[in-house]
């Protein structure tokens, strides 16, 4: 095996979508670069998610500029190991310098010189600067609510594979964002007793007038906003891709047989309590995916387009009894529920990465991704610059600022070729974050 080079100019740790992003604008910039990943490529999409899992965006939308899925057609939904094999295949296009199987322990700043002493799994080396794209969905966040039960099989969403895995039984699955509602959805088409649990959410139409609900957050601008709403950092949203891709109906859920319950809200002796909040809930979620047809309806209008009406999206299916009469305790023994599968989110965990950049609390601090400590910098969070950064075609754009950003930095300290047209204040673009320190 190959020795590590002793010094990099930029090391960008993790080689998922944010990574090879990362490689592809660096290489273009002409920016020495390694990319150090401690699995294999697009690992979280091969192994850290279920089975039958595919994209919740179309290929037309889910996918880099530069590389078209030659063998779906653009409406289809791509599975995790075809988008797998789509960024190994797309870091080969331009032989991005990945060096697999070696994991980054941790990164610290030299003491009175430039740049980072990074400790790996094959040894160490100095990075200039660090791109942190090792994820936003890195920690299982399991509730402490979870009851301390051994006879009750529990197990993050993470962690699900398919139905076969789970014990005999009914499954409460608490969470109701895309991973909870697709789990539980393939749950009760296997046959099981499944009751979900429904938090706040957004829940937008799958496609509306003939275009899926990535076209329309595209030309409504949607995808660009750049902070979520006071409450859309903290809801959900519920999309699915799988069967062709469908819009998550709730009601319909239950109609077919799902048990709709609210927040979970504690497990006392063999029971679980809800909150009386499934109604508001689903009421929001209407209203969410509503104000989306009407914000639709107002730009067909306006710009003379010629998109099919389609009235039959505005209606809705009757009330289930289990959201008229909601059931706020659920006997786990007597309704035969041995397994809870917590689809409860992620929290990120940068242990590794020991600088000024990362608060006590273990969160990123950053503008955009430019860290606050100069040379480190993050990639792929959710919200990093607009609402698009955490998913596939938005990594890509906040790549390539990223890579902006460490040329004009290169240049000031006359690392790169471009010395002179970064001193020129006719060329050169001023970086938001110049401070005297590399
Ligand atoms: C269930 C689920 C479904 C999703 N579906 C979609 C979708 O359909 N469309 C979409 O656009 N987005 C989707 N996303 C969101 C997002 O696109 C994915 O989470 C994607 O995997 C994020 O890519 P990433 O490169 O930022 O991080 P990751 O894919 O998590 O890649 C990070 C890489 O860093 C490596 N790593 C971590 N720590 C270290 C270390 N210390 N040293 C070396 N390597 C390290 C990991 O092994 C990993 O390979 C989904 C997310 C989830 C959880």
């Amino acid at each position: 095996m190959t020795a590590l080079p002793a010094d990099i100019d930029t090391l960008v740790v993790g080689a998922g979508q944010a990574g090879v992003a990362m490689s592809e604008h660096l290489s273009a910039a002409g920016v020495p670069h390694l990319v150090l990943e401690r699995d294999r490529i697009a690992e979280r999409w091969r192994t850290g998610r279920w089975d039958s899992l595919v994209a919740n965006g179309p290929a037309w939308h889910d996918r880099f500029p530069g590389l078209t899925f030659t063998d779906l057609a653009p409406g289809e939904f791509a599975d995790k190991n075809r988008i797998a094999a789509y960024f190994e295949d797309y870091a080969a296009r331009f032989s991005a310098p990945i060096r697999t199987g070696i994991a980054v322990e941790s990164v610290r700043r030299r003491p009175g010189e430039s740049g980072f002493v990074v400790e790996t799994s094959q040894g160490t080396l100095i990075a200039q600067r660090v791109v942190a794209a090792t994820g936003a969905f890195q920690k299982p966040v399991i509730p402490e609510i979870a009851p301390d039960t051994p006879t009750l099989h529990q197990l993050h969403s993470s962690a699900y594979r398919n139905p076969e895995q789970l014990p005999a039984g009914g499954v409460l699955v608490v969470g109701s964002g895309s991973s909870g509602t697709q789990i539980a959805d393939e749950l009760l088409r296997a046959g099981r007793d499944v009751y979900l649990s429904v938090g706040p959410h957004d829940r937008p139409p799958r496609s509306y007038r003939g275009r899926d609900f990535c076209w329309w957050l595209g030309v409504l601008g949607l995808w660009d906003a750049e902070t979520a709403g006071a409450e859309e950092a903290h809801v959900t949203i519920a999309v699915s891709g799988a069967h062709g891709g469908h819009t998550v109906d709730f009601r319909e859920l239950a109609h077919r047989g799902m048990t709709l319950v609210g927040r979970t809200r504690a497990f006392d002796d063999g029971q679980v309590a809800f909150d009386d909040d499934l109604a508001a809930n689903l009421a929001r979620g209407d209203e969410n995916y509503r104000a989306l047809l009407d914000a639709a309806d107002a730009y067909v209008a306006r710009y003379g387009l010629d998109l099919p009406p389609e009235p039959e999206a505005r209606r809705m299916a009757a009330q289930p009894q289990c959201v008229s009469q909601p059931r706020r305790r659920l006997d786990l023994e007597k309704a035969d529920v041995r397994t809870v599968i917590w689809a409860t989110g992620f929290a990120s965990d940068y242990r590794w990465l020991a600088v000024d950049a990362v608060d006590a609390a273990g969160q990123p601090r950053h503008h955009r991704g430019v860290g606050t400590e100069p040379g480190v910098y993050f990639l792929g969070l959710p919200w990093l610059s607009h609402r698009g950064s955490s998913f596939i075609w938005g990594v890509w754009h906040d790549a390539r600022r990223i890579a902006d950003h460490i040329v004009t930095r290169r240049a000031y300290f006359g690392q790169g070729d471009d010395v002179e047209a970064a001193a020129d204040p006719a060329t050169a673009e001023t970086p938001a974050h110049a401070t005297a320190s590399r």
